[in-house]
């Protein structure tokens, strides 16, 4: 395996190791942060670019267990860092940009300059939203091209938008954009949705959002803006353009695990290997939870239980050296 080298002139002389250093901020990050807390083990968060991660970006959640109306992501995510902070979490706005993994105290560098070390490491990075690959796709990102419903649904009042994708994320993000947009086109590439049965049925339900069936989007077009979007149906190989002032993808994520593909053995997309049962990774001490390492669930409520049980792993594991 290549390793990354460390950036010259970062000295690790006189640091004092940190029990227990998590990387990432969603429900897994922080519930590993309260366990770590309540176990005295004084953990240090990093936040990463999107502090509260995912669910900053979303609108209710109505299946987290104990909210019985339901809660906005961006507050159910400060509730998590309140109550890890109770407990003595330090939780610091900062990326770690670099890592040498090869033998304990692990060495750690923050936003390429600070120096960290760290007795045991837990993976909490989350995933990150996939786009469609096109070059204007690209082009038009933030000027009519999103990933966010939630973010961006507001700039696009009383217009026509198209939404790509048939899981869960793309029925949520169509409903929320019929809140501002006057008619939304889901685009989905076969003829059955993947997503459960009773987001599809409030979909169907709401007439403002319209299913164009075996369909993909072959190009964004548009100077400055979204204008139109092309499309090809898969089966019958037409095209046709369809007038939008919006197109928002919502097809799936990619595990944010790059930083650590020269120490943690992945699967082929990429999600970190864990053991079975447990949270540990192919390196002793470094445990791995929430959507950086479970491509099956990816709710809120298993990526907390798995930052849970890595902050048990993490403190048996240092009862145990
Ligand atoms: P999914 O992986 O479930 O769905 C991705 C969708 O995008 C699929 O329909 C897929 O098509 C389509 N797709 C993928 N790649 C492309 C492409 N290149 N071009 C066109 N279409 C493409 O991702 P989600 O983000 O929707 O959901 C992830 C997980 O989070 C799921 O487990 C979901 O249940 C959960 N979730 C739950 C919510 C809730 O309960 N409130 C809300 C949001 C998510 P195909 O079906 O053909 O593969």
């Amino acid at each position: 395996m290549g390793l990354a080298p460390l950036p010259e002139g970062v000295s690790f002389e006189g640091a004092t190791p940190h029990q227990v250093v998590i990387i990432g901020s969603g429900p897994a990050g922080y519930t590993a942060a309260l366990y770590a807390a309540r176990a005295n083990l004084n953990p240090v968060v990093y936040t990463g670019l999107e502090p509260g991660g995912q669910l900053t970006t979303t609108t209710d959640v109505e299946n987290y267990p104990g909210y019985v109306d339901g809660v906005l992501g961006p507050e159910m995510m400060e509730h998590f860092k309140a109550q890890a902070e109770r407990f003595g979490a330090d939780v610091r706005f900062g990326i770690v940009s670099h890592l040498d993994l090869s033998e304990r105290p692990f060495r750690l560098v923050v936003d390429e300059e600070e120096p960290l070390l760290a007795e045991t490491v837990i993976v909490a990075t989350g995933a990150t939203a996939r786009y469609l690959g096109l070059e204007n796709e690209k082009r038009l990102l933030g000027r009519g091209v999103s990933a966010c419903a939630t973010c961006d649904g507001a700039f696009f009042r009383g217009v026509d938008l198209a939404i790509v994708g048939g899981g869960d994320t793309a029925m949520e993000e169509s409903l929320f954009l019929t809140r501002f947009a006057k008619k939304v086109w889901l685009i989905h590439r076969r003829e059955a949705l993947r997503a459960s049965r009773i987001m599809q049925q409030r979909v169907f339900d709401n007439d403002k959002i319209q299913i164009i069936w075996d369909t993909i989007v072959t190009d964004v077009l548009g100077r400055d803006e979204v204008e139109r979007v092309r499309l090809r149906n898969v089966k019958t190989g037409a095209e046709r353009d369809l007038a939008v002032k919006g197109l928002f993808v919502a097809i799936g994520h990619d595990p944010n695990t790059g930083l650590f593909k020269s120490w943690l053995e992945m699967d082929d997309l990429g999600y970190i290997k864990t053991m079975p049962d447990s949270t540990r990774t192919n390196i002793q001490g470094v445990f791995a939870c929430g959507d950086a390492q479970d491509h099956t669930y990816r709710q809120a409520v298993t990526a907390a239980g798995t930052g849970c049980m890595a902050a048990i792993d993490a403190e048996r594991f240092l009862a145990s050296v």
